[in-house]
């Protein structure tokens, strides 16, 4: 009999890989709280720390006991009814609580099944607000380079067109607009935010006759380059988008729920948008749920256009088990332990891989909330710094010139402690070519 491995390695895909895969793998054996214990190729198991939160997800740790419970719970009574004609509890309750703590302004909710379908419903009604409002060719994007948005085709065509996937799709991917990428927060002075925001201005003005919507991930840009910018260039993108009769679109997928200090990225910079798309941390990383939030306005004007309707809904639309365990996750958000938790993960990341920069291969090391980057100057050997960071007691999962970390809020200062030596020793390692093999 093969090794489970060898079966995955025949039969699956992994995210954006080959079929036949050549990077490392490890069977998860067991997880709980922000250890994870791994079963390596050759047998052996590693009890590590989860930096990652599985993708931003996971912000209170693997089997939480109020988040078990409120699936088992609601397992008890029934797990999934179609949308159509048809409500729940659940459901409900997660609009209220969504609608309780998101910016003002938000009035009603979309419930989606992953955050690259919030973003195609975000977009979509964008497009269907401002034919409804009467502009059917306003059908464009404008939005920055270096952003991320999803796999999906719409939500492609607004992720970066030179390091995103539009090469691989030219004849399928919409024109979009995109304005220079925002100077980074670390750096950036006044005079370049007023020049970032001269040129914003001069495409918004250029094309505003057909652009529906700017759309941008407010403060961090996650997977296009973990690239914190300032809070100012987010008010000035609802500047611009009130100027030109442009509908805002928050991407907060992945910043949503605390990860950056504040509940909302939107909220560094006061403001609200039009319509803001969350997922990720929505479930605590249990199911995947997705939401998609807009104002009263755009409600109204979309349910009053030609279309009479906004026109989307997936099979599995508030998925009962997924808006159960939601509402348990953002129970857990509702006093402000969450952001003593964030600080505390946030001031071990920037001590713990401050070190980091002594390292020549090293480019810059950088922290906002609950995110700790380590950025190279070339590109990271993945297999090396993984399989490194996994003998040294830490599970990371670096892209492109990042190694990153994001781990779980419950996370206490021992292990944000041992997560970033794991993580600089790894770096360290790999870049002297002494990585294990
Ligand atoms: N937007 C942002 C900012 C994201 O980080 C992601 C996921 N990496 C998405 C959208 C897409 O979400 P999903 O993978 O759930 O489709």
């Amino acid at each position: 009999m093969s090794s489970l491995i060898e079966r995955d390695r025949s039969s699956l895909w992994h995210p954006y890989a080959p079929a036949s895969g050549t990077l490392p793998l490890w069977e998860v054996e067991a997880a709980d709280g922000v250890a994870l214990r791994l079963r390596d190729e050759a047998g052996r198991v590693h009890e590590v720390l989860d930096a990652m939160s599985s993708w931003w997800s996971v912000i209170h740790g693997y089997r939480h006991p109020v988040l078990d419970e409120a699936v088992q719970r609601q397992l008890s009574s029934f797990s999934h009814v179609m949308f159509g004609g048809l409500t729940h509890r659940p459901a409900v309750d997660l609009a209220g609580q969504l609608l309780s703590m998101a910016p003002r302004g938000l009035e009603r909710v979309f419930l989606a099944d992953s955050g690259s379908i919030s973003v195609e419903v975000g977009l979509k009604l964008a497009v269907q607000f401002q034919t409804a409002s009467g502009r059917p060719k306003r059908q464009r994007f404008l939005t920055v380079r270096g952003g991320y948005h999803g796999d999906t085709f719409a939500a492609m065509g607004v992720c970066d067109p030179i390091d995103g996937m539009h090469s691989a799709f030219p004849g399928l991917l919409a024109a979009n607009v995109f304005a220079p990428r925002p100077p980074a927060a670390s750096t950036a002075t006044p005079a370049q935010v007023q020049e970032w925001r001269a040129s914003v201005e001069a495409l918004a003005r250029e094309h505003s006759d057909e652009l529906a919507a700017i759309i941008v991930e407010p403060v961090l840009q996650g997977a296009g380059g973990m690239f914190a910018y300032p809070a100012e260039c987010v008010r000035i993108v609802r500047e611009i988008a009130d100027h030109h009769g442009l509908l805002l679109i928050l991407d907060e997928i992945a910043t949503g729920f605390g990860r950056t200090g504040q509940l909302f990225a939107a909220d560094h910079a006061g403001i609200s948008p039009d319509i803001m798309c969350v997922g990720k941390a929505l479930t605590g990383g249990y199911l995947t749920l997705a939401a998609t939030l807009c104002t009263g306005d755009v409600a109204r004007r979309v349910s009053g256009g030609e279309a009479g309707a906004l026109l989307h809904g997936p099979t599995f639309m508030a998925n009962p088990l997924a808006c159960a365990v939601a509402n348990a996750s953002l129970g857990l958000l509702r006093d402000d332990g969450w952001r003593t938790d964030v600080a505390r993960v946030e001031a071990g990341l920037a001590e713990g891989l401050a070190p980091a920069l002594e390292l020549d291969a090293v480019a810059d090391v950088r922290t906002i909330g609950a995110v700790g980057v380590i950025e190279l100057k070339d590109a990271v050997d993945v297999a090396a710094v993984t399989r490194t960071a996994v003998g040294n007691g830490v599970w990371v999962r670096p892209f492109r010139n990042l190694v990153y970390a994001m781990p779980p809020y419950i996370s206490t200062a021992p292990q944000v402690r041992s997560i970033t030596e794991g993580m600089v020793a790894a770096v360290g390692e790999a870049a002297n070519g002494r990585a294990a093999a």
